[in-house]
């Protein structure tokens, strides 16, 4: 058993060259502080993973929970999941209106269902018996966070996925009994059309957690999908004994390939951090084993 706590965050490679993300560094700084303080008091890392998505959702800095972007037709879809690596256990939302946490929607499918993902109205229907805050005006809730890192206007309609502008955050979590876990949750692409579902909420391309690694995955989602990103990482480490930097950076080398842009957070069991990207930039916080905090949007 580890007796070494680690941790990474992300706020979505979505980050747009030039622009100042000095808040949202800040922010990610604390809630590293704060994951960090609550694993040494001996939390379950599948509750700080819930905590610090739900924080990042709620500070509406975010293209995710309260800084999500509307679709095509002005309705907002969230999608958010979570896993557990110790259990193997795990929860979705895909397309869930009306609720402020996507990732309390995930953590409840998780436990209080036989299921792993529940989408549409069935999710809100579910998420509304479970007593979850509701929102009540979306246009007042909504900071639309990502608005400057859309590339396009509103309405118009980018006829592939490689133009599609994008944010979501993100959390992986070691604990000090050695349980790693997962969860990512998001406003989705900008500008998508009414349904469509990214990789966010599909367990083991947009997150996954086992005993080997956790990782939380963001980019454009359909490239994400198309390489099963999240699981393949722990595939290359577990069948073909790559390190977890490797494996990470040869799954985000074939995104690129394909053409796609995006980043991804992962933790395994030594404690090992790798927070790649191929896109201008993404924004992460990580807490190594030895105590050093990262917080940061592009190079450091
Ligand atoms: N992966 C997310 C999606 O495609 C967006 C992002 O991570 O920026 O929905």
């Amino acid at each position: 058993m580890t007796r070494t706590i680690a941790l990474a965050l992300h706020g979505g490679a979505g980050a747009k060259a030039g622009r100042d993300y000095t808040a949202e560094i800040l922010h990610m700084r604390g809630l590293v502080e704060a994951a960090r303080d609550r694993l040494l008091a001996g939390a379950a890392a599948l509750d700080v993973v819930v905590e610090t998505v739900a924080a990042l959702e709620a500070s509406g800095l975010y293209v995710a929970g309260r800084g999500a972007s509307p679709n095509r037709d002005g309705t907002y879809e969230l999608d958010a999941s979570l896993m557990d690596g110790a259990s193997s256990r795990a929860g979705a939302v895909a397309a869930l209106s009306g609720f402020q946490s996507p990732i309390a929607a995930a953590r409840a499918v998780m436990e209080n269902t036989p299921h792993v993902m529940l989408a549409g109205d069935g999710a809100a229907a579910f998420a509304g018996a479970q007593g979850l805050a509701r929102i009540t005006g979306p246009d007042a809730w909504f900071t639309r966070a990502g608005a400057a890192e859309s590339n396009h206007a509103p309405g118009q309609s980018p006829s592939d996925s490689a133009a599609l502008g994008h944010g979501t955050v993100g959390c992986v979590v070691l604990d000090l009994e050695g349980r790693l876990a997962g969860g990512t949750s998001t406003g989705g692409v900008f500008n998508k059309l009414p349904g469509r579902v990214g990789d966010t909420p599909l367990i083991g391309a947009g997150a996954w957690a086992d005993r080997t690694a956790a990782i939380s995955c963001t980019g454009q989602g359909e490239y994400f999908i198309r390489t099963a990103a999240a699981s393949q990482v722990v595939l290359r480490m577990r069948l073909a004994g790559e390190s977890l930097e490797t494996a990470t950076a040869a799954v985000l080398a074939e995104i690129k390939g394909l053409g796609g842009e995006g980043g991804l957070i992962a933790v395994s069991a030594d404690g090992s951090i790798a927070m790649p990207y191929v896109s201008a930039g993404m924004k992460r916080a990580a807490l190594y084993p030895d105590g050093r905090i990262v917080s940061a949007a592009f190079a450091e």
